[in-house]
């Protein structure tokens, strides 16, 4: 047996065999053919294998996000039986003896040039559907598709470190545990796996060794530790653990469908963080009152160019429609800082978490953010929607976001396009600026949503990215509790309210100060409502109130 420990990020106990990821080359290698007839036979095959992969893709997709989303596997298909595009693969074979890799991506290149040259912005976007299809193709060709996702056997993933975009794309029913030798706990991608709630560790150094590709392991999420190869005694202990967690679960189970009150009658609202229509079977089954966080940029990190105002509004209409007129806070593009995608071309930046991100990218780009807002207020008519916008710092910030949405609803109203009247308009707090002028800004806002993770960071200048930074990244630090304190106070005197929806609304630890403060709502992993709603209803907040507030704020 072999031991590696790192630091827990996603409690939970998993069981399976080792998957090491290791990045794919992207570079095609050229190379030239002695036989088109069996070049040709190669792509033929790989053609047809793409296209039954693509099948239980579509029939995945159906079940997890309905039909108008899946539609974009038959899309597809479509593609790859397209006359144009194979017989321009096979050409290249023949007239150059080139091997189908080259082909595919040759001709990948001259068809996304040609549908990019086009006006229509349908087409357009067509661009990043020839791209996908082509890379699926010649993955199979270069046999890298069987180190994919696609695995019919759910597996512990090893890596180094893994990006956002990286992440979303697993196939989360096939993954039993993430394991990285880098990344940090407050990360986006710890963040993923705790709202997957999938046992996740990081910091496991050694432990991304080819070797141990295939081996049995158990990963223990409590205490950040990868057993590869177990000895009989370990997976006795490890099998009582998982029952125990089992038991625990069962007993919380009695608190669905309870009201979120103190025992002296104290309301709070308990809602759910998601990244995408996936998350929303575990915000139902954990009973959560509303969604207090859809970080949309996982959309956009999903996809291979920007999604069209059609996609989007396929996505939030159904997120929308599902939760059933409970509250669904919808943040706009949070792009920039660790969530990159190459399509944004967002310039390197000595310091990306100080450069531009979020709202500074979306009021540069005022045609992106206005894509967005208009699939928002257009879906708004389906369900309870509200919109927050992150990254802010200033109140002319604010403004100019009111000014924009004066304009999509002008644009609206000139096209007959229904959209809801009552959208509430919040913003998150996430720097230490926001939160000093939160009176000022919430003469204009209805909401804010306090974001601790990012708050955490730039108040104590301490990357949230940087693994040595963890201890500075103190998210009980007094100047962290204060500001929260501020902030709500300032809401409240201007008759706004205030949710928290960075990790830190999860922490049992502060929740009796949470309730002394008279935090609103707090929006937590889905998997953490339940655990939450334990500890609220067991808290009696006029006997302790007093007592936290001195105790945290001094
Ligand atoms: C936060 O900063 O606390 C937050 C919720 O946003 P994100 O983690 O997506 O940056
Ligand atoms: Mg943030």
């Amino acid at each position: 047996m072999i031991t590696v420990t790192g630091k827990p990020v996603c409690a939970g106990v998993a069981f399976g065999p080792v998957f090491v990821f290791s990045r794919e080359e992207s570079a095609v290698k050229r190379r030239h053919v002695e036989s088109s007839e069996d070049e040709i036979a190669r792509f033929e095959d790989a053609r047809k294998k793409a296209v039954s992969e693509l099948d239980i893709l579509y029939n995945k997709a159906i079940a997890e996000v309905g039909e108008a989303n899946a539609m974009i596997f038959r899309i597809h298909q479509m593609m790859l039986e397209d006359l144009d595009y194979t017989e321009s693969v096979k050409n290249i074979i023949t007239d150059q003896l080139l091997n189908a890799e080259t082909a595919v991506a040759q001709t990948c290149d001259n068809f996304v040039q040609m549908f990019r040259s086009m006006d229509d912005s349908y087409m357009r976007e067509r661009s990043a559907d020839v791209k996908d299809v082509s890379e699926r193709i010649i993955k199979i060709l270069s046999g890298k598709d069987k180190n994919g996702i696609i695995s019919d056997e759910p597996i512990i993933i090893i890596a180094d470190d893994l990006a956002p975009s990286e992440t979303v794309q697993f196939d989360k029913e096939k993954i039993l545990a993430f394991v990285t030798e880098g990344g940090s706990t407050h990360s986006h991608t710890a963040i993923l796996a705790r709202m997957m709630n999938i046992p996740a560790m990081i910091g496991a150094q050694g432990a991304l060794s080819a070797e141990f590709n295939g081996k049995n392991a158990i990963v223990d999420g409590f205490t950040g530790t990868i057993y590869i190869e177990p000895d009989e005694e370990t997976v006795k202990k490890m099998t009582a653990k998982k029952r125990e967690i089992e038991r625990q679960a069962a007993l919380l189970e009695k608190l669905r469908g309870k009201a979120s009150v103190t025992k002296d009658g104290q309301r709070i609202e308990l809602c759910a963080n998601i990244g995408s229509l996936l998350d929303i079977a575990g915000v139902l089954k954990n009973d959560a009152e509303g969604i207090g966080l859809f970080r949309s940029e996982f959309l956009y990190l999903e996809s291979r160019d920007y999604p069209s105002e059609d996609v989007q509004f396929g996505v939030y209409k159904e997120v929308l429609s599902r939760m059933n007129n409970k509250r669904v806070i919808i943040r706009t593009l949070d792009i920039g800082g660790d969530k990159q995608a190459n399509y944004f071309h967002i310039p390197r930046e000595e310091n990306p978490a100080l450069g531009i991100r979020a709202i500074r990218f979306c009021l540069q780009r005022p045609d992106i953010f206005k894509t967005q807002l208009r699939a928002l207020y257009r879906a708004s008519v389906f369900g309870n929607l509200s919109v927050m916008f992150p990254m802010i710092v200033s109140e002319w910030e604010v403004l100019k976001v009111l000014e924009i949405i004066d304009e999509v609803k002008r644009e609206l109203n000139e096209e007959g396009i229904m959209y809801a009247k009552n959208i509430e308009l919040g913003c998150m707090i996430e720097t230490p600026a926001a939160a000093v002028i939160s009176d000022i800004l919430s003469k204009h806002l209805d909401f804010f949503s306090i974001g601790t993770n990012d708050l955490t960071q730039y108040t104590l200048a301490a990357d949230r990215q940087n693994p040595d930074m963890s201890f500075f990244c103190n998210e009980h630090h007094t100047a962290i509790l204060r500001l929260i304190n501020t902030v709500t106070e300032n809401a409240h005197k201007n008759g706004a309210w205030v949710g928290i929806c960075g990790e830190l609304a999860a922490d049992t630890e502060l929740t009796e100060l949470f309730l002394a403060m008279g935090i609103d709502e707090l929006s937590v992993i889905p998997s953490y409502i339940l655990p939450l709603r334990k500890k609220i209803t067991e808290t009696d907040v006029s006997a302790i109130k007093d007592m936290v507030l001195s105790k945290y704020l001094i």
